[in-house]
């Protein structure tokens, strides 16, 4: 008999037919003798009944079948009898494949803190949060390629190894096949790269953007959906150092389209996740409507799905830096010297307190910031005509701050070598990416949106390291 999966079952109308299911114990119920046993196998939230008399089964079975246990289980589907579900299976034939001492087992059925399930990342799949996440995380990744390609953009694999450090700014892992205990020195005592596994020294990129524009200035349209890692030691709930990025990059888009093409992709992943993950959403919005009533009446957040609808529903605030920066220089929180950095005029740096202000208490809804000050941001962006600020755009979103960073591109070969050159940018390193500029350039823009900043912002989760399976963070490399 082939096994049916459990979210296929659930959809079944059909009952008093013979039916083989595969799973976990997620709890057990009734009495010694007969229980009634709910049984998950990952395809969806919902467990299915399954109704065991022992003294039909088996009686040496009656301790195995306990919570964590694997089992296979052949019956009949029925109808319920009990509230609840409207379905149940009655067993006739129960194997248990693995069973799960009790006694250590950890995940009981009950509330376990998000800090006890990270230090058991292995075994978090098994609760209902992460089930859920681990589905959603899935759905948002097959829209993010099923977007691109409806579009006719092309998914380019940009390198992870990478020799160019132009975006790391000390922030890059080492890859070296050096003994670091001994590594080969140079005549003047510094370590010898040229020994090194490429003949020079590499990091894991940080970004896949650089590559990401020679392909676009041929293919027009193109996107990276791949790793990056970034050193940088920020323990927050929002960094991690090894995390996803998507980075479309097209030619002939000014800051515009590619304002455009940012909040149409976010809008489309989050209708995505509204219409193909509506079981999974509706329980993670239970699960913080439970937490947020532990909060004070003003500090609560928007119920999720209403909250995603609404983001879905309105067009985001797009202002330039300047007019941010006069915004906060007469908020509240800044005049009171509330914000750990107060802004003291034009050229400061937003720190995500502010970013946060701006969309959570000033303007309530996504914002698009652009045009920045050129000191402030990185080397490839277009300078505009007042020499001060370049086309710059960062979304802003409520909870999180920056979810996307993008730009259009310096395409002007005399701008960007002058540029360069003032931020110490070394030009021999960045020849190939300097050739596009020399052949046959042309205005484009990109942007990068963090993948877990996306999906803390979908499933309403508050932990960077609770939206991805096995975060890497600093001292943090378990499982
Ligand atoms: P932040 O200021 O929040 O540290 P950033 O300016 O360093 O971000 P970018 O270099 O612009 O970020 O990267 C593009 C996007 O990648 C960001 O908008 C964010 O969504 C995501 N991102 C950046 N750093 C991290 C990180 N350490 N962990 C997870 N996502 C990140
Ligand atoms: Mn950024």
């Amino acid at each position: 008999m082939k096994r049916t999966i459990i979210n296929e079952l659930l959809q079944q109308e059909d009952f008093d037919q013979k039916v083989l299911v595969k799973g976990w114990v997620r709890n057990r119920r009734g009495s010694k003798n007969v229980a009634f046993v709910a049984m998950n196998d990952g395809s969806c939230i919902h467990n299915i009944q399954v109704v065991v008399d022992f003294a039909k089964m088996g009686e040496e079975i009656m301790e195995k079948v306990s919570v964590g246990a694997s089992l296979s289980v052949e019956g009949t589907l029925v109808a319920s009898q009990g509230g609840g579900q409207k379905m149940e299976i009655i067993a006739e034939k129960l194997e248990v494949l693995g069973t799960a001492d009790p006694d250590k087992y950890p995940l009981q059925p009950k509330k376990h803190s998000l800090e006890f399930l990270r230090d058991i990342a292995h075994l978090r799949f098994r609760t209902n949060t992460f089930g859920a996440i681990t589905r959603i995380r899935h759905a948002m990744i097959f829209a993010v390629h099923k977007f691109f390609n409806d579009k006719g953009f092309y998914n380019i694999h940009t390198p992870i190894i990478t020799a160019s450090d132009a975006e790391g700014a000390g922030e890059m892992f080492q890859v070296s096949t050096l003994d670091i205990g001994n590594p080969p020195r140079d005549e003047e005592g510094e370590i010898d790269f040229k020994q090194d596994f490429f003949g020079k020294k590499t990091n894991l990129t940080v970004s896949g953007q650089l590559e990401a524009e020679l392909a676009a200035l041929a293919m027009g349209q193109v996107y990276t959906f791949g790793p990056t890692f970034r050193a940088e030691n920020s323990n927050t709930t929002r960094h991690l150092s090894e995390f996803w990025m998507i980075e479309p990059e097209v030619a002939f888009n000014d800051l515009t389209d590619n304002m455009d093409l940012a909040e149409e992709m976010l809008k489309y992943m989050v209708k995505y996740a509204l219409d193909n993950c509506t079981d999974d959403l509706q329980f993670l919005s239970k699960r913080l409507q439970d937490e947020e009533k532990t909060k004070k009446a003003d500090e609560r957040s928007m119920e999720l799905i209403e909250k995603l609808r609404f983001v879905n529903d309105n067009d985001f605030v797009r202002l330039t830096y300047t007019e941010a920066i006069n915004i906060l220089r007469n908020s509240k929180p800044n005049k009171k010297k509330k914000f750990d950095y107060v802004i003291e005029g034009w050229g400061a740096d937003l720190q995500s307190e502010h970013e946060r202000y701006l969309v959570e208490k000033h303007f309530k809804k996504p914002v698009i910031l652009v045009d920045y000050p050129k000191e402030i941001k990185a080397f490839y962006m277009r300078v505009n005509e007042d020499d001060k600020t370049v086309r710059a755009m960062d979304i802003l979103f409520p909870g999180i701050g920056e979810i996307v960073g993008g730009s259009q591109r310096e395409e002007r070969l005399d701008v960007l070598l002058e540029k360069m050159k003032a931020m110490d940018i070394p030009e021999e390193e960045m020849w190939w990416f300097l050739d596009t500029r020399r052949f046959g350039t042309v205005p484009h823009s990109g942007f990068g949106l963090g993948f877990e900043r996306l999906m803390l912002f979908v499933t309403g989760m508050g932990n960077i390291r609770d939206v991805i399976p096995f975060p890497r963070a600093p001292k943090q490399a378990e499982f």
